[in-house]
């Protein structure tokens, strides 16, 4: 009665459906923090799990079966099941209904994610589906303001490798330059903002409107604002990609990703399921097929890490704020590139964007906070950037960002070496340019040990005065 027995899986399935649905529901009606501290990880759940009152670490590789029928439904997707780690796992499961509150934290409609292996992972897993068919002269039209591995998939991968013709947004707040790169032939429109390492933003509600009026959705990397500040869900993208590596995990324990989409996006490409939901069509099939998965481990360490998002960006928001005034006023610094100040091109966009999630002081007052990435030029060329650069005692001279720590990189020797001087300079990447991710530490601490490194320049030029403490 191999049929009989199935179905009655399918029933159990439904109930299991059914249960997490509420919970779900339940927690949709909480604040940001009590979503990001408990996820749907509810009394009933740990009662399950030998009473454990955070989210157990299943480590293991697969799950075992009741009889053949069991695993014939688990197989088929006719129940909820998480079958192999590969496929689907318990610990991840919890990072992704987290992670589905938390973006679509303020959004009406339904929203799904699915966590990967890293945050490239994740910007292919969101656009890879939409080049499937890849007819002759198809293209994507994407800000040239984006992470090293973005630009070189798109640009290597998807560009050289594939013939898709690569449309690159030189000037992401420029409005016209981007209707003016889609046509018919246009698969995706694909953003990122605030953009690592220029932390150049755009306006997603502007360019969402121009990419849903030409029947296309909008792909948003929102790494380093975070849902904390910005949720493009709500400005109307329809896909948002994470590195969860960075400030989700700050800690520094886990590299992983995120894809996150709203239900019913706009596009005309691929089966039904994939427009009505993007991440789990993405989940359980081409996902499973390419195979992505982050470990149950690294799963554990993000969802650790993301209970205390919202009170850590605010607090390294402001330490940020402080040092980008500090840099700002410095002698040896050409420019500073931080969407909180207001020399930066497009801060009023910023302003309008980026936002602390439910406020300050108990969730009255409603304040801007701009992250803990910024960037700065420093006066006399890529030499001199060196000379500052090496100086440093305390802030970490690594690849990295997102970190508790403070940590410092030369993106045009490092995340945007490969690229070359051209796809640099369409990027703005200058050579002088140094990212500085500010971390938890005191803010007079990080700006000491700039300024002790700034003072490296100090001789190297009778015209250069020795600075105060401006
Ligand atoms: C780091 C980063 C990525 C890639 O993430 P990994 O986890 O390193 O694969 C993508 N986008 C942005 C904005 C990043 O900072």
């Amino acid at each position: 009665m191999s049929e009989h027995g199935v179905a009655e899986y399918v029933a159990r399935g439904e109930a299991m459906a059914a249960a997490e649905a509420q919970q779900r529901a339940v927690m949709k009606t909480k604040k940001f923090d009590t979503i990001a501290v408990h996820g749907i990880y509810n009394m009933e759940a740990a009662l399950a799990n030998q009473g454990s009152i955070v989210e157990p670490g299943y480590l293991s590789s697969a799950e075992h079966f009741e009889n053949s029928d069991h695993m014939e439904a688990a197989l088929a997707y006719l129940m909820p099941a998480w079958v192999y780690s590969r496929i689907a796992n318990p610990t991840v499961h919890y990072l992704e209904e987290t992670l589905a509150l938390l973006e679509g934290y303020g959004f009406e409609g339904d929203v799904s994610a699915v966590a990967t292996s890293s945050g490239m992972s994740a910007v292919f897993m969101a656009t890879n589906p939409f080049l499937e068919k890849p007819d002759p002269g198809i293209n994507i039209v994407a800000s040239a303001r984006c992470y090293g591995g973005t630009f070189m998939l798109f640009g290597e991968r998807y560009g050289a490798e594939r013939g898709v013709d690569i449309r690159w947004v030189r000037d992401p707040l420029d409005l016209g330059e981007w209707a003016d790169k889609i046509d018919g032939n246009t698969r995706f429109v694909y953003g990122e903002t605030p953009s690592n390492p220029s932390l150049s933003v755009m306006d997603i509600a502007a360019v969402a409107n121009i990419a849903h009026a030409a029947g296309l959705p909008l792909i948003v990397d929102s790494t380093v604002a975070t849902p904390a500040l910005t949720r493009p869900l709500t400005f109307g993208a329809d896909i948002v990609v994470h590195s969860t590596t960075k400030s989700m995990t700050s800690s520094g324990f886990a590299i992983g990703g995120a894809v996150i989409a709203r239900h019913d996006i706009t596009t005309d490409i691929g089966p039904d399921e994939m427009r009505e939901n993007f991440a789990m069509y993405v989940k359980l099939l081409p996902f499973r097929d390419h195979g992505p998965s982050v470990s149950p481990f690294n799963a554990l360490m993000t969802i650790n890490d993301l209970r205390t998002l919202r009170h850590r960006m605010d607090s390294v928001s402001s330490t940020t704020m402080q040092v980008a005034q500090y840099l700002e006023g410095h002698d040896h610094i050409d420019r500073v590139a931080y969407p909180g100040v207001e020399s930066m091109p497009g801060h009023d966009v910023a302003a309008r964007m980026m936002w602390l999630v439910d406020g300050v002081d108990d969730y009255g007052t409603e304040v801007n906070r701009y992250g803990h990435l910024l960037s700065f030029e420093v006066k006399g060329g890529a030499a001199a950037a060196r000379k500052v650069f090496d100086r440093f005692e305390m802030i970490w001279r690594a690849t990295d960002l997102g970190r508790i720590k403070s940590v410092a990189t030369i993106p045009a020797i490092s995340t945007h070496q490969q690229q070359g001087d051209e796809g640099r300079e369409l990027a703005a990447v200058p050579p002088n340019l140094i990212r500085l991710n500010v971390g938890g530490e005191h803010p007079d601490d990080i700006i000491a040990d700039l300024d002790r490194a700034l003072a490296v320049l100090d001789h190297s030029s009778l015209a250069t005065p020795m600075r105060g403490d401006s």
